[in-house]
């Protein structure tokens, strides 16, 4: 139905996105194609060395999941500060990532986890990084005719520390701006990190110069300026109702410190990763799940029956 409706078919989910721009006439698509209640694009299958969770899954189903929280509690932190109930309970993990709306917060915290999208069209399936996915505001790798349909992320390392920190002007607001820190310590130093921004440019923005200041060592103020340096020079924000360019971007650097802080104080000893299974036979191929969403049973159904496939 997709390619069948040309360049400007659009699916919609949760609407909770869309509806706003057609408003604004900011979209003006001429078919709309209902995901949100396709069974087989929506659950949560939580594997040994990944986690798949179907684009059509709400964030109020990610919050919801306590296995999803025992192996990547960020994801729950994350979409806890998305919005209100209301907009959680409609609001799908597909159409944050997907819409390229560098407000939302999933796309950050995807290119931080090192997360996979799934995309999928008439004429097959293939895989895009989240960190190479976004193009720039409202543009990404997707083409016409493709639509995400699961996002395939790294199992953390167990005991590793995490934080999503965000500032925004009241309860429900986009980002001024936001941080997603994952770090490991092992023996006191800095195994691995990862650092990702929302809401400082027209795209999440990978930090990856910034997480490298933390590796090697054990945290130190010296290495967490450094980061917080290197972090705010990739950003670009532009002036708006929540600031000027200058302070955003001296809020990206305040939110990436209590980050780092706020992980350090949540990592213990971290375990060795999982091996990843080859993605050469799919995105979930190995990932053997170990439980459906477990607040109602949307995930049940068809998605496993991909998932297993
Ligand atoms: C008042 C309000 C406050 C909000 N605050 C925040 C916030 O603080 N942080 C935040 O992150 N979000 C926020 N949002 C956005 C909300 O989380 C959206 O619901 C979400 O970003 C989009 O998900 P959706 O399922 O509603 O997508 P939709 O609105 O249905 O779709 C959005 C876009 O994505 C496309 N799309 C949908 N599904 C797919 C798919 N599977 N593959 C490819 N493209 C797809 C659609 O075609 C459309 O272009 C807010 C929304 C509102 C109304």
């Amino acid at each position: 139905m997709l390619a069948a409706g040309g360049e400007d078919a659009r699916p919609i989910a949760g609407g909770h996105s869309l509806i706003p721009m057609m408003k604004l006439r900011m979209a003006a698509p001429t078919t709309l194609i209902d995901i949100a209640s396709l069974d087989e694009l929506a659950g949560i299958a939580v594997g040994p060395a990944q986690i798949v969770i179907g684009a059509a899954t709400t964030q109020h189903d990610m919050i919801s999941s306590e296995d999803l929280f025992a192996a990547c509690p960020i994801i729950r932190e994350t979409a806890e500060m998305i919005a209100d109930p209301q907009v959680r309970y409609c609001g799908t993990l597909g159409g944050n990532v997907g819409n390229g709306d560098p407000g939302n917060d999933m796309p950050a915290l995807m290119q931080c986890l090192g997360a996979i999208y799934v995309c999928e069209s008439a004429s097959g399936s293939r895989e895009v990084s989240a960190r190479d996915f976004y193009q720039a505001a409202y543009f990404t790798a997707l083409q016409p005719g493709e639509m995400i349909t699961s996002v395939c992320i790294p199992r953390p390392a167990q005991g590793h520390g995490y934080a999503y920190c965000k500032l925004k002007r009241k309860i429900g607001d986009y980002a001024t701006a936001a941080a997603a820190v994952t770090l490991e310590l092992v023996g006191g130093s800095v195994r691995d990190a990862s650092i990702a921004l929302t809401n400082v440019a027209d795209t999440p923005l990978l930090a990856a110069e910034a997480a490298q200041q933390l590796i090697g060592a054990p945290l130190s103020e010296a290495t967490i300026t450094a980061a917080v340096a290197r972090a705010e020079a990739i950003t670009a924000p532009s002036a708006d109702g929540r600031g000027s360019a200058e302070y955003r971007t001296k809020m990206a650097g305040v939110m990436v410190r209590r980050a780092i802080a706020l992980a350090q104080s949540r990592a213990g000893e971290a375990q060795p990763k999982p091996a990843m299974p080859s993605s050469s036979s799919g995105a979930a191929a190995g990932s053997a799940p170990t439980q459906t969403n477990d607040d109602g049973g949307k995930g049940k159904g068809g998605f496993f029956g991909w998932l297993k496939s």
